[in-house]
């Protein structure tokens, strides 16, 4: 969704969009969403600068980071951008107080890479199942949640097998 900004009337002009993550150009490794993006976005347009605000909404599944199930998880966030018209500053040069503005060089704004950009920000790197998942036994490969293990708390595994594999060649040595 392109906003003409030559066009766009002083003031703050409010927008809802609503559209599927594959539409805004969304696509998250191992992150299915569930629902579409829901947006609220104002633009506040005052002479030389230009401020984007706004709320997302969404829903998403992802597999838990811990025990792999699969996870649900919500998006509700906001975020803020602002731009300074670039011929605003003679010589092109950003307001140095201002770092976290954009020279907007361009006539045009377009609202999907602002919404992508919050989506891709919004979306946790790790989601756990549940706040004390206790994942999965690297003895045993059970799902913690589910099974009860019989490997032996303090006992690491793969060492212990490579000890008593080294036992039996002995053994076999032994009676050769
Ligand atoms: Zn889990
Ligand atoms: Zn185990």
């Amino acid at each position: 969704m392109i906003i003409d900004i030559k066009t766009l009337r002083q003031g703050v002009s409010h927008y809802q969009i609503n559209e599927t993550a594959e539409k805004l150009g969304i696509d998250i490794e191992d992150v299915k969403f569930t629902a579409p993006v829901l947006s609220t976005v104002a633009i506040n347009n005052v002479p030389g600068q230009l401020t984007v605000s706004g709320r997302i909404k969404s829903g998403f599944e992802t597999n838990c980071a811990r025990c792999g199930c699969i996870s649900k998880g919500n998006i509700d966030s906001t975020f803020e951008h602002k731009y300074v018209n670039g011929e605003a500053f003679p010589g092109g040069e950003l307001n140095k107080d201002a770092l976290d503005e954009e020279i907007l060089s361009r006539d045009t704004l377009d609202f999907f890479d602002e919404i992508r950009q919050a989506v891709l920000l919004a979306v946790p790197e790790k989601v756990v199942c549940r706040e004390n998942c206790k994942g999965i036994c690297p003895g045993c490969n059970k799902n913690l949640n589910k099974d009860k293990c019989s490997c032996k708390p303090g006992v690491i595994k793969p060492f212990a097998e490579l000890k008593n594999l080294l036992k039996d060649t002995k053994a076999k040595k032994g009676k050769m």
